[in-house]
């Protein structure tokens, strides 16, 4: 491709990006503040029996990522069910067959009892806390919104009852409307900068155009020069056969050669003139070029600043699970390419509600740390170590099979029990169950996180801290 045209059109396909992700998570904004306004109304009588559905229906898009197309008919039905009880219809069946059924001994139309109330209470602000909290770790929150995002994060873990829904799910939306100026401000910063750069060049254009021109008069103004000696000498030619006194040839040959004298002269101080117009024009050119290098470093470095924070988990400072779906599906590639041995390690720490209960979400979110820090300390540099969600690690391994990965699970699962995490000076022990697939034949990253998960699942069952590996269930 012409390569003049190839960063042009990079650009342009940065800027088509972000406009599609504003206006993404302006769907999103909005669907959320419709949700705020109808929880609103709902106040106290909240009831979510069918609502719990949609939303683990919702909150499974957006575990896989859904984009805003696959979005829209959930947000919709959860839109639909708001609107309902809002009229004191009944709702309507939860879509989804994901869904939990609704709680039998909640009948959708004698209003819950206290108790009913209290425990419906508690199932649906679980199930839409944890889904506002997968929402807040996947929004790529820039600097400046960190600190409101850890807050509304802490609020959730701390546990929120349906009447302090509004005001978080309000503070979300405000944190995606921050975002969206984020990407917008991104967005009109790059076409500042097409902008700008395309003024530039017209610029460089213009120089090099003037530059051309002076070649040319100095051209034109040497064959000048050229003619007018000519004139003078051929002057000099026909007076000297037409002269009568040898006094009368020297004053006219005289008068010639200076008329000579002045034409070389003038045309020597245009001509430094015009070099000295010619320096300073290559001097403009060079000045100018560097700023434009200058400014396409900057952004190119922001840019990548940019996508590299945006693959970071801002709490244990490791990849996130966008990094993961990146890099796995690129060694998923080579693996179908070149048929290598590749690994996929699940990890989900043990009773992790109960820590938090017991000792507090800041605990719990410095256990997290302690965690990825013990596992980035031990695995390979070429494996690769992400945090999937909540208490949930991801290790993609190159080059290794099934056998080799177990040895190194082991190792880990091995660590992790023996990491030092207190509490109030009190040993608190921590373990985590690993679950360990590896690609064959036909497999996709899905396909084989599906199998690591469910021998993790095997090894939930199997009483915890320990690793079960694919195929030997
Ligand atoms: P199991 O051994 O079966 O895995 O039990 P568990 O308690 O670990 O499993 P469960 O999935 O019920 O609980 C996970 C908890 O992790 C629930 C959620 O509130 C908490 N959590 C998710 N993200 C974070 C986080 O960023 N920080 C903290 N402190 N807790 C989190
Ligand atoms: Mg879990
Ligand atoms: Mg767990």
């Amino acid at each position: 491709m012409d390569p003049d045209n190839d960063w042009k059109q990079r650009y342009y396909t940065q800027i088509e990006r972000l406009e599609q992700q504003e206006q993404r998570w302006q769907e999103i904004e909005r669907f959320l503040r419709q949700a705020v306004s109808r929880l609103t109304l709902l106040g106290a009588d909240i009831d979510d029996r069918v609502l719990n559905g949609h939303l683990h229906a919702l909150r499974a898009a957006i575990r896989n990522e859904a984009d805003s197309l696959s979005l829209q008919p959930l947000i919709d039905a959860v839109s639909d069910d708001l609107r309902r009880l809002e009229q004191g219809e009944p709702a309507s069946e939860a879509g989804d067959e994901t869904a939990p059924a609704p709680p039998a001994e909640a009948a959708s139309d004698a209003p819950p009892a206290d108790d009913d109330r209290a425990a419906l209470d508690a199932l649906v602000s679980q199930a839409t806390r944890e889904m506002l909290i997968e929402l807040l770790e996947r929004l790529p929150v820039s600097s400046e919104c960190v600190a409101s995002a850890h807050q509304l994060k802490e609020r959730l873990l701390g546990g929120v009852d349906s009447r302090g829904m509004p005001a978080i799910v309000a503070g979300i939306a405000d944190l995606i409307a921050g975002m969206r100026q984020v990407v917008q401000q991104e967005r009109r910063e790059l076409e500042q900068f097409l902008r700008q750069i395309t003024q530039r060049l017209q610029e460089l254009d213009r120089l090099v155009a003037a530059s051309l021109d002076q070649h040319e008069a100095a051209i034109e103004a040497g064959a000048d020069l050229d003619r007018a000696v000519q004139a003078e000498v051929s002057g000099i030619r026909s007076s000297a056969a037409g002269a009568a006194d040898l006094i009368t040839l020297r004053a006219m040959i005289e008068q010639r050669l200076s008329t000579i004298t002045e034409h070389v002269t003038e045309h020597v101080a245009n001509e430094r003139q015009r070099a000295e117009q010619e320096r300073q024009r290559a001097e403009a050119l060079a000045q100018r070029l560097k700023t434009m290098e200058q400014e396409t470093d900057s952004l190119r470095d922001r840019v990548r600043q940019e996508s590299q924070r945006a693959l970071i988990d801002p709490l244990t400072g490791i990849p996130n699970r966008l990094a993961w779906n990146e890099r796995v599906g690129q060694e998923a590639a080579r693996f179908r390419r070149y048929g290598t041995p590749l690994s996929v390690l699940v990890w989900d720490i043990d009773r992790f509600k109960q820590i938090n209960d017991t000792y507090g979400h800041l605990a719990g979110d410095n256990v997290l740390k302690i965690i990825a820090r013990t596992f980035r300390e031990l695995v390979r540099d070429t494996d690769f170590l992400a945090r999937y969600g909540g208490e949930e690690f991801v290790i993609l391994m190159p080059e290794t099979d099934l056998a080799e990965a177990r040895s190194a699970a082991e190792k880990l699962r091995a660590a992790v029990e023996a990491c030092k995490f207190h509490y109030k000076g009190k040993r608190v022990p921590i373990t985590a169950s690993g679950g360990l697939a590896s690609f064959t034949g036909e497999d996709t990253p899905e396909s084989v996180f599906a199998r690591a998960d469910a021998a993790l699942y095997r090894a939930k069952g199997g009483g915890r801290n320990r690793v079960e590996v694919d195929g030997h269930g």
